[in-house]
């Protein structure tokens, strides 16, 4: 068992979503994906903050009771028999004859658990180009609607690569799915948190980690040139962690190994997990 829909726990490849649910036709939805190591989902309440201030953003109505919410997923990873895995929640405004006005139903919650395996990568570092940012105005939303996330992620991983960096306006946003930072100066910059971009649970690590070690945390956006001049660059997700970036587009940076900052917040980060 390692899925659920709506009061049920199923396996993935059941066929369980109607036709008019509005995920599946509209993307009228917001998700949450949440790393669970050693049995304990890491930073659970953050996951669960952002998941329901997602939901508010698009006047998306969640059960108030968060505990019911945990249990389910609390339950799914116990049915599982996983202990390291990746949970992904997803919440819609539910099933209704296809209509763009909110429908008067329930919301659908389903659930998916995988195992995950650390990205050998993370040890080398990865590489990243540069993509348009063609996304809406309101990225700080975590919604289903991912598809100029995924022709760009689609592009960069054609090219080669394993991101592709968003740059809106001549300033780097963030990845397709990661927070983007540079070290210049043994300082840490990144984009601030803003409409643009989403607000990653890692990222909070990860300036929690910085503040705590006395490692500048400049919350300023910064150029695609700019980058090409850093000392170090890396991204974060939940699925990433903290990785590496030791190529860009053709430039090869820090003699392709990772930084001493990056490898300093990885090893802190790995102590928290
Ligand atoms: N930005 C975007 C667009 C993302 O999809 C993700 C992955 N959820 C992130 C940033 C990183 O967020 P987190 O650290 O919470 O996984």
């Amino acid at each position: 068992i390692t899925a659920y829909f709506n009061g049920t726990y199923i396996d993935p490849a059941d066929l369980v979503v109607p036709i008019d649910e509005r995920g599946h036709q509209f993307g009228d939805g917001v998700y949450e994906m949440i790393r669970v190591y050693n049995g304990t989902p890491f930073m659970l309440e953050e996951h669960i903050d952002r998941l329901y201030r997602s939901a508010h953003a698009i006047k998306l109505q969640i059960d108030p009771d968060r505990s019911a919410l945990k249990n389910t997923m609390f339950e799914l990873i116990q049915k599982s028999g996983l202990t390291n895995l990746d949970l992904y929640v997803q919440v819609t405004r539910g099933i209704a004859p296809r209509n763009h006005l909110f429908p008067n139903c329930p919301v659908s919650v389903s659930m998916t658990v995988k195992p995950f395996r650390t990205i050998q990568i993370g040890e080398n570092g990865a590489g990243v180009t540069f993509y348009p940012d063609e996304r809406w105005q309101n990225c700080y939303i975590k919604s289903l609607n991912l598809l100029p996330n995924i022709l760009a992620k689609q592009s960069a991983h054609e090219d080669g690569y394993l991101e592709a960096i968003l740059v809106r306006d001549g300033k780097v946003t963030e990845g397709t799915s990661s927070n983007v930072y540079m070290v210049k100066n043994s300082a840490i910059m990144t984009t601030p948190l803003s409409k643009q971009i989403l607000s990653g649970i890692t990222r909070m690590a990860v300036k929690d980690i910085a503040l705590q070690a006395g490692i500048p945390f400049i919350e300023q956006q910064f150029t695609p040139d700019e980058m090409l001049q850093a000392d170090e660059i890396f991204i974060t997700s939940t699925t990433m962690e903290i990785m590496p970036i030791v190529r860009v587009r053709e430039k090869v940076m820090n003699m392709g190994k990772a930084g001493a900052i990056t490898s300093t917040l990885r090893g802190k980060f790995n102590e928290l997990k």
